[in-house]
């Protein structure tokens, strides 16, 4: 297997430059944040602040996650006048329309620093770098190149390993010899990884019974596509949260021969949100088809209608029967 090879020196030291050059700093992520987003805007600040305690360093987003809080706060809303003599930098957002702070455009000029499918690019800068397994990765090998400059805190270790965790499934996706090495300088701050992890993956007892009752429910296409639809009704009647309910994709993730699984929940507004994965079979051209996108094997897709998610799982049954009948040694 061939690592990846990075030629992002000139990129990185364009964007240390641009660091530089601003007094004022603007860091924004995507909306409905995971471990990555939070950790990899959250690390940088961390890292800028302890490195220029004289500039004005901003992290500046209008939605946050319930179940990462324990990551702590963000800062209030700048009026949108404080953004014109800012330097904006993106992290881990794919798209303009994935921004949380729709604000981002009114910065004199935006950097993106990401990992995802670079469909529709944009910023004055762009580092872009689709096989790393976090934009987290990146943000320590941007601090691994100017070490001699940049200052790490234990703070920022913490938020960076949060997201390199929590991005590459605890180190078991798109993990490179690269990662480890990144992985390692931040263990080096001595984070307190008992904690960190106790705070990601302990469940509320309730919650456990419940994956109980969605697992009798996971249904299985012809293929073996494995798949679950929680409609408001289903999240009302069982008590979950759209956060919660979200979360029952990792409940389908180790059926053998499911080389694909789908979960569906169902908002508020009746707009249905598709989170597709996949081990050895790409699901991100199903994404793509379906107002989304994301990673080779992890995909996001919006779905207007009940109908819409039907085709959806008859194209994933489609896709992954093609591949078994090409493929040998899948489990
Ligand atoms: P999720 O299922 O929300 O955890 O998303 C899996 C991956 O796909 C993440 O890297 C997301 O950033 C990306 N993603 C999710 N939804 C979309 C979307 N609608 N458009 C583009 N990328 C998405």
């Amino acid at each position: 297997m061939a690592f990846p090879v990075y030629n992002n020196r000139p990129v990185m030291t364009q964007i240390l430059e641009k660091i530089k050059a601003y007094h004022k700093i603007i860091v924004m992520r995507h909306f409905r944040p995971d471990g990555d987003a939070i950790g990899s805007t959250k690390g940088l600040v961390s890292i800028l602040k302890a490195t220029y305690p004289d500039k004005e360093i901003y992290l500046q987003n209008d939605d946050f996650a319930a179940y990462l809080a324990f990551m702590g706060e963000e800062d209030a809303p700048l009026p949108d006048e404080a953004y014109a003599d800012a330097l904006g930098i993106v992290i881990d957002t794919g798209t303009v329309n994935r921004m949380s702070n729709k604000r981002f455009s009114l910065c004199r000029e935006v950097i993106k620093i990401d990992h995802h499918i670079d469909d529709k690019p944009y910023g004055d800068i762009s580092w872009v770098e689709e096989e790393r397994s976090s934009a987290c990765e990146m943000i320590v090998a941007f601090y691994e190149a100017f070490k001699n400059e940049l200052v790490m805190t234990k703070e920022a270790a913490t938020y960076l390993y949060t997201g390199m965790v929590t991005d590459s499934g605890r180190f078991r996706f798109a993990v490179t010899p690269e990662t480890l090495r990144l992985a390692a300088l931040l263990l080096e701050e001595e984070i307190d990884t008992e904690t960190l992890f106790a705070q990601l993956y302990m469940k509320d007892f309730h919650i456990l019974l419940t994956n109980g009752e969605l697992m009798r429910r996971i249904q299985r296409t012809p293929n073996g596509v494995a798949w679950l639809y929680i409609s408001k009704a289903d999240r009302e009647a069982l008590g979950l949260t759209v956060e919660e309910a979200a979360n029952c994709v990792g409940l389908m993730e180790s059926i053998k021969g499911s080389l694909i699984w789908l979960a569906f929940i169902e908002y508020d507004d009746g707009s249905i949100r598709g989170r597709l994965r996949s081990r050895f079979v790409a699901v991100q051209p199903l994404g793509v088809a379906h107002h989304g996108g994301g990673h080779a094997n992890a995909s996001g897709a919006i779905c207007d209608s009940e109908e819409e998610v039907r085709q959806l799982i008859d194209e994933a049954d489609a896709r992954l029967g093609e591949y078994k009948a090409t493929h040998e040694g899948w489990l």
